[in-house]
């Protein structure tokens, strides 16, 4: 034991080099040794479970499950699972962390509707697309009593909660994931468990609960991923008092996606809350609005999709004035704000003929003119001249120049979505107001993030840009914490470990933000730059970026950038105007001296304030509000949970092994699994591996303390020093290392 105490007090640290993993051949070789389990790669690229029969130098013959008998070369074999670790609560359980046996746990879970698995820290949420019986209060009650601990995310929120309480620190909980991956589903459990909580008896927490309905209709629409899919990021921060009750709320948006109220993509909706408004509007409001069905607007019916599959928009209406009630919008305003929504409607009809031998055009006067003016409080002569004409100084005068057919239109769809965004703006300031707490609290907050994931799409587009950029600072923090949190645990075990650092993506960090050369800089010099075109900005990045390594040039006005979790390819098209997102002074002029109320408060008590920031280009001001965003995130304590697509057709039962691993990739959950190799993913107390595997000492009349036994039988079974550690309270093992004798343990079973 004496040389053994020296492994106590923490011997081989971070023995494990950078760069360099365990190698798996070993392990392979011991497995073709012993004929066990493998995972297979087949032809088609799948993984099959089989059993070595053969080998012939570098070539084995394997007999898969499946029945089917197959030769593969041994590079395409990987270690797989003993049966008793299969379908683990937490995959760092298992002692093979490759992706096939990550996969393979994650669907076996699914299988039985066990939808939330733990890695390490993260929790995984495996979508389910049906309802499966594991919320509401009884169950909310059972995880609230530590009854049930099984992963959950009612479990994070109590884990975050408790933290909270302890720890006087405020927390986070960052959920991320695809579209349609059930991200904002699973905000609400977190929200309605964190909500039960802190119940007090102001109703506060259930006026909370109500916004979620609000920002859904103005903030949601059906998209071909998502028929319920959220068009704007969120972070919502609750607020408690010392004695844990809810005290308020606080929420931001961040990056609405505008252009879907002026264009949709076939079988997608605009947002839920014009089809609502049209549906479900009582017929006094509907004539004051002088509201026709939805499929009488242009904006609504160009994607021919009216209508979502089980949703019924005019009893959502009623429940969104309802819960507009709840948060004491008052009546005059929710009336205000329908008649804004109705002027956008009217827009889209408004139509353009041409004049002046095909040059110029001007606004063909019908009721869709009439009817908007009218709703947004301006007379139509004031509408037509901002809709058709461009002024232009010369002297001291104006003079009104007509625009050409396309330089109208998208005047036009630029009010509708200016309008829009305002709207939107106003709302979140409302649903503040009526949801802030007194004075600010410090320590006893939880935040709430959902937010777009990465994305990569055949064509990728300027908000695809912004929203991977969002993620690439996401990722940063995500590893740090990560890591952070793995290590501190060996160090307060008594672990003698060399810090693993961990190969950030600062650098592609550096590409989008360094300043003056860095994507953001080099879009908002060309965005100033009069007769600058998307292709002499692609060129430029071509030019400034040659040489970083994050950086790829591609084709014309396309480039390439090397995300962590892939390559994207971004096409500059519409990149300059997205990021200028002009706003035509005549507007704001149009605006502010109409009669129409909202939208001038609006603007002056948007959020991001006043004239200052409608100068700052769109990514400018992405870029503001994400750092503002870590910063606050930086002070919490995270939690994260990554919420999984299993499938493309929103079906319930069906797991496509392709789609997860790729979101497994994407969405960093391997890069969990990367760190946890460099750790110890096996940990038991002193007691429990005693308890497991002392009986392989044979030495029945010697009654060992648990850390002696523990010791004695890593000696016993020849583990090598950098295998393992022994910390004041739990033996840590290597990956793959507990395989060996749960072995030794079957023989004697
Ligand atoms: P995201 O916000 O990631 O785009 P959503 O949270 O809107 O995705 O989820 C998409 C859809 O998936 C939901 O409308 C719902 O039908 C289904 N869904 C998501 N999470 C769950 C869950 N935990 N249980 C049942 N259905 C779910
Ligand atoms: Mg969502």
């Amino acid at each position: 034991v004496e040389e053994n105490n020296e492994k106590v007090n923490g011997l081989v640290a971070g023995s494990v080099p950078r760069g360099k993993e365990p190698e798996w051949d070993d392990n392979i070789g011991y497995f073709i040794k012993k004929r066990l389990r493998v995972w297979c790669r087949l032809p088609n690229g799948q993984w099959g479970l089989g059993k070595i029969q053969e080998t012939f130098g570098d070539e084995a013959t394997i007999s898969l499950l499946s029945g089917t008998v197959v030769k593969v070369s041994t590079a395409e074999l990987l270690p797989a699972n003993p049966d008793i670790l299969e379908g683990v609560d937490d995959l760092i359980q298992l002692s093979y962390l490759n992706e096939p046996s990550v996969l393979h746990n994650i669907k076996h879970r699914y299988a039985q509707d066990l939808i939330y698995s733990k890695a390490g820290p993260v929790l995984i949420a495996v979508n389910p697309f049906k309802e499966i019986p594991i919320y509401g209060n009884e169950i909310l009650t059972s995880y609230k009593q530590k009854a049930k601990d099984s992963p959950h995310v009612y479990a994070i929120a109590d884990a975050a909660y408790n933290e909270m309480m302890r720890d006087e620190k405020n927390q986070s909980i960052i959920i991320s994931g695809e579209s349609g991956a059930g991200k904002t589903e699973t905000a609400k459990y977190a929200m309605q468990y964190l909500a039960a909580l802190g119940c007090g008896n102001d109703g506060m927490e259930y006026r909370i609960l109500q916004t979620n309905c609000i920002l859904q209709a103005f903030g949601n629409a059906k998209t071909s991923r998502n028929n319920n899919s959220s068009r704007f990021g969120k972070l919502i921060e609750i607020h408690f008092t010392t004695s844990g009750k809810i005290r308020g709320a606080k929420i931001q948006t961040f990056l609405l996606e505008k252009s879907r109220v002026v264009q949709l993509a076939n079988d997608e909706r605009s947002y839920h809350i014009f089809y609502q408004l049209c549906a479900g509007a009582p017929s006094t409001l509907r004539d004051r609005l002088n509201l026709r069905m939805a499929s009488e607007y242009k904006y609504l019916n160009q994607s021919e999709c009216l209508v979502v599959d089980g949703v019924d928009d005019g009893m959502e209406f009623h429940k969104l004035v309802d819960a507009l009630d709840i948060v004491q919008i008052c009546k005059d305003d929710q009336e205000q704000a329908f008649a804004m929504l109705a002027a956008v409607l009217w827009l889209g009809n408004i139509s353009f003929q041409v004049i002046d031998n095909g040059n110029h055009v001007e606004v063909l006067a019908n009721e869709a003119v009439e009817n908007a003016a009218r709703l947004i409080n301006c007379s139509a002569q004031d509408l037509v001249l901002a809709l058709s004409t461009h002024k232009i100084q010369a002297g001291k005068d104006f003079i009104a120049k007509k625009l050409t057919m396309q330089k109208a239109i998208d005047r036009r769809d630029a009010l509708a979505k200016f309008i829009y965004a305002r709207l939107f703006e106003w709302l979140v300031v409302q649903i503040n107001k009526s949801v802030e707490m007194g004075e600010l609290s410090t320590g006893r907050s939880i935040s709430i993030l959902d937010v777009y994931g990465f994305e990569s799409f055949k064509n990728n587009s300027f908000e695809q840009f912004c929203i991977n950029y969002a993620n690439e600072r996401l990722q940063q923090h995500f590893n740090r914490h990560l890591f952070k949190l793995e290590q501190e645990e060996y160090e307060e075990d008594g672990i003698n470990w060399t810090k693993v650092d961990f190969e950030d993506n600062q650098e592609c960090l550096n590409l989008f933000e360094k300043k003056p050369l860095g994507l953001l800089s080099v879009l908002d010099e060309e965005s100033n730059i009069p007769n600058a075109t998307d292709l002499t900005f692609a060129n430029k990045l071509k030019q400034y970026f040659n040489d970083n390594p994050c950086f790829k040039g591609e084709r014309g006005r396309a480039f390439g950038v090397c995300h962590y979790a892939g390559e994207v390819v971004y096409d500059t098209n519409g990149f300059l105007e997205k990021n200028r997102d002009p706003m035509h002074s005549d507007f704001i002029h149009l605006l502010s001296s109409s009669g129409c109320q909202l939208p001038k408060s609006a603007s002056l008590s948007c959020q991001s304030g006043g004239l200052e920031s409608s100068m700052q280009s769109v990514g400018t001001k992405f870029k503001s509000q994400l750092f503002k965003l870590m910063h606050q995130l930086e002070k919490t304590t995270p939690h994260f949970i990554r919420c999984i697509k299993p499938n493309a057709k929103q079906f319930p039962d069906q797991y496509e092994d392709d789609l997860v691993s790729q979101q497994l990739r994407c969405c960093g959950v391997l890069e969990v699994v990367r760190i946890s190799r460099y750790g110890y993913p096996t940990r038991m107390t002193h007691q429990e591996f005693a308890g497991r595997y002392g009986f392989l000492l044979m030495e029945t009349n010697v009654s060992w303390d648990p850390l002696s036994m523990s010791v004695a039988i890593l000696k016993k079974f020849n583990f090598l020093p950098e295998m393992y550690e022994v910390g004041y309270t739990k033996v840590y093992l290597r990956m793959g290392q507990i395989g060996r004798l749960e072995e030794q343990r079957k023989q004697f079973l």
